[in-house]
C-alpha cells in the first residue's frame, strides 16, 4: 500500500466538552453492488446526526453522479498533490483508481457533534481504525449470492460489461476481508438490512464509552439531596 498520512486521533475526535457524545466514525463496507450506496442514501434520510464524507476520486463520473455530492472527481496530478499535502484521512487504490477521504470536512463534522458516515473499502476501514480506534465501527455488507451480485451490478447500467467482469473479480477479494470489521449483514432485503444498519448505528451511540457526561451525571445521583 502506498504511504498514509497520520493524525493522532485526538486531534480528529477533540469535542468541545458541551457534547456528551464522542462522534462515531461510522464505516459501510462491501463489494460494489451489494447495496452499501442504497444503504447508506435511506440512513441519511433517516438521520439528521449522520453526515457523508464524501470522498475524492481520480475514476470518471458515472451517469446521475455529481461533482461534490456523490464524489469530487479529480484528476490524477491533483490527488497526488491533496496525498502530498497530507489532505487524506485514508486513500487507497481501488479498480486502478484511487479514492480517500479528504480530513478537514470529517474533523469538522466530528467537532460539529455530526457522526460520520463512511462508503469506503476494507483498505480504508482499515486505516480508519488505525487512526481513530474505538470511535470507528465497521460495517460489512454482503450480497446474497454471487449470482444476485452480477444482477445488481448490471441492473445498475452504470457499468460497462468489462468494469462489471473486473467488480465481480475484486469481490472475492473484498469479501476476504470480511473479518476485519465489527459487524457483517447480508442485504437480501433492502429494506430489512437498512433496519439493521440503523439498529446498529443507535445501539453504537448508546455504548457506555462514548458518553463523556455520564461521569458528571453518576456524581450528582450519588448525592444523597439529589
Ligand atoms: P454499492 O453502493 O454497494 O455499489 P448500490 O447501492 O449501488 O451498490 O446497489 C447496486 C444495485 O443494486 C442498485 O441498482 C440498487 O438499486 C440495487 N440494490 C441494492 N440493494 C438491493 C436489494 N436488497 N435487493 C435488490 N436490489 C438491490
Ligand atoms: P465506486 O467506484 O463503485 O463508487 O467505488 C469503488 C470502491 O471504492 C467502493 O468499494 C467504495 O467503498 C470505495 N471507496 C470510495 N471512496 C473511498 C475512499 O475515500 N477511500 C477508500 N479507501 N475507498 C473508497
Amino acid at each position: 500500500m502506498a504511504e498514509m498520512t497520520s493524525i493522532a486521533p485526538a486531534d480528529v475526535l477533540a469535542q468541545p466538552a458541551a457534547f456528551k457524545r464522542r462522534g462515531l466514525l461510522f464505516v459501510l463496507s462491501s463489494p460494489s453492488g451489494a447495496g452499501k450506496s442504497t444503504i447508506s442514501r435511506k440512513l441519511l434520510a433517516d438521520d439528521d446526526g449522520l453526515t457523508m464524507s464524501v470522498s475524492a476520486t481520480t475514476r470518471a463520473m458515472r451517469p446521475g453522479e455529481e461533482d461534490g455530492k456523490d464524489y469530487h472527481f479529480v484528476d490524477l496530478a491533483t490527488f497526488k498533490d491533496m496525498v502530498g499535502n497530507n489532505e487524506f484521512l485514508e486513500w487507497a487504490h481501488v479498480f486502478d483508481h484511487r479514492y480517500g477521504t479528504p480530513r478537514e470536512p470529517v474533523e469538522g463534522m466530528l467537532e460539529a457533534g455530526h457522526d460520520v458516515l463512511f462508503d469506503i473499502d476494507w483498505q480504508g476501514a482499515q486505516q480508519l481504525y488505525q487512526l481513530a480506534g474505538g470511535d470507528v465501527v465497521r460495517v460489512f455488507i454482503l450480497p446474497p449470492s454471487m449470482v444476485e451480485l452480477e444482477r445488481r451490478l448490471r441492473g445498475r447500467r452504470t457499468d460497462s460489461d468489462e468494469v462489471i467482469e473486473r467488480r465481480m473479480a475484486r469481490a472475492h477479494s473484498e469479501i476476504a476481508h470480511w473479518d476485519g470489521y465489527d459487524y457483517v449483514l447480508v442485504n437480501d432485503d433492502a429494506d430489512a438490512c437498512f433496519a439493521k444498519v440503523r439498529t446498529i448505528l443507535h445501539a453504537e451511540r448508546l455504548k457506555r464509552s462514548r458518553q463523556t457526561g455520564l461521569i458528571g451525571f453518576i456524581r450528582k445521583l450519588d448525592r444523597a439531596d439529589s
